[in-house]
């Protein structure tokens, strides 16, 4: 099956009972049983739900993978992967990183006694110098929030086997659409469900997908005793929402295009960040393992000012000034009074976050109201 039709059928069937098209909502928590431990597949809702069971299948078929996992949210299941370590363990991590994952790993993962180094990835060797006996994950995100920096899947994967580390992407901006991280050799795909697969701002929700048999059992086990799962309700919608995936995608890549293009050609915009262009520095690495180049696009405005840029994202009346992206509808956001707020400005700006950033999650509106909107917002 190829992706189209995996994101409508891929891990689905009409439900046994009545052949409901949609899986029912399951809305549960308890299963009756004939004698003790005679049930039909499922004893509790934290251990499993059908509408559960039905989105982690779904997800793992449009992620390649042999088996999926649902979470709470996004963060619920990075929390996840960091509890298959031990103290003493080590983490390589993408530097320019999620905030939320950031917080994670370092206000509550190294309390625990686990390392995590942030490193530049672009350049994938670079990896190789934190590794050493106690590594246990290479953690990568790509493309990278706000920056749109893009790192190598396939070079990572094979510096992973090589130490035998587990590689685990965050593929939350790409989508399975653009990229699939476990055909380019990682070992566990996570996405904050909430955005793109999702796809209308409607649930908070994350995911891991993993091919081996094993370590699927590890990340079950800790999803069970951990308990950091998501209910039917939210699996319903995400269900809905995977349907739709490939369709939104698409225009959600065209959309973006058309801003990229529309904003480096403003006489007012010193630099856009967005991979589909040719002189981006990860351009030819971003071309080979994405299908497209998503619509995520930054900005920053010529004299790089604070104001300018709180009044553009105040101005914009089709764009709505909102943290979160991968909905249906544009959002703008300013990283350096949102986001990363509480990151110092100095620290901050090494990253490239400076004042006048402004980041879009391009919507699949009009291409045409979209282009207006930004015209008269930036003046
Ligand atoms: C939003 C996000 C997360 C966290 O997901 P939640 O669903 O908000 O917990 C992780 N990684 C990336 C890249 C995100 O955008």
């Amino acid at each position: 099956m190829k992706f189209n039709t995996k994101t409508i059928h891929g891990g689905q069937k009409p439900d046994p009972a009545y052949g409901a098209v949609m899986p029912p909502i399951y809305q549960t928590s308890t299963y009756a049983q004939s004698t003790p431990g005679g049930h039909k597949g499922f004893e509790y809702s934290r251990s499993g739900n059908p509408t559960r069971s039905a989105l982690e299948n779904a997800l793992a078929s449009i992620e390649n993978g042999n088996h999926g996992l649902a979470f709470g949210s996004g963060l619920a299941a990075i929390d996840a992967v960091i509890k298959l370590l031990e103290p003493g363990d080590e983490v390589v991590s993408t530097n320019d990183l999620y905030g939320g994952s950031y917080r994670l790993f370092n206000s509550i993962f190294k309390k625990f006694g686990i390392t995590f180094h942030f490193v530049g990835m672009e350049n994938a060797e670079a990896i190789e110098d934190y590794i050493n006996e106690n590594t246990k994950l290479i953690w990568v995100e790509t493309p990278t929030n706000p920056m749109m920096n893009v790192i190598d899947i396939k070079a990572t994967a094979a510096i992973a086997k090589k130490h035998k580390v587990l590689l685990a992407v965050d593929n939350t901006f790409a989508t399975p659409y653009l990229q699939q991280p476990l055909d380019l050799g990682a070992d566990i795909v996570m996405h904050s469900v909430t955005k793109y697969i999702g796809g209308h701002s409607d649930l908070v929700m994350g995911a891991l997908v993993v091919n081996d048999k094993e370590l699927a059992d590890r990340l079950y086990f800790i999803q069970n005793a951990s308990g950091a799962v998501c209910g039917p309700q939210d699996s319903f919608l995400a269900l809905r929402g995977i349907k739709t995936l490939h369709v939104r995608m698409q225009r959600h890549c065209e959309n973006g295009r058309a801003v990229a293009e529309y904003l480096a050609s403003h006489p007012d915009i010193q630099d856009v960040y967005w991979p589909g262009f040719e002189s981006h520095p990860n351009h030819a690495v971003a071309k080979s393992q994405m299908k497209d180049f998503g619509g995520m696009v930054s900005f920053t405005t010529k004299g790089n000012d604070y104001d300018k840029a709180i009044s553009i994202v105040e101005r914009l009346k089709v764009f709505t000034l909102a943290e979160s992206l991968g909905g249906v509808e544009s959002l703008a956001g300013h990283p350096a009074s949102m986001t990363h707020a509480s990151i110092p400005k100095e620290e901050r700006e090494k990253t490239g976050v400076v004042d006048s950033l402004i980041r879009l999650s391009v919507g699949i509106e009009d291409q045409e109201d979209l282009i207006n909107d930004l015209k008269q917002a930036i003046g």
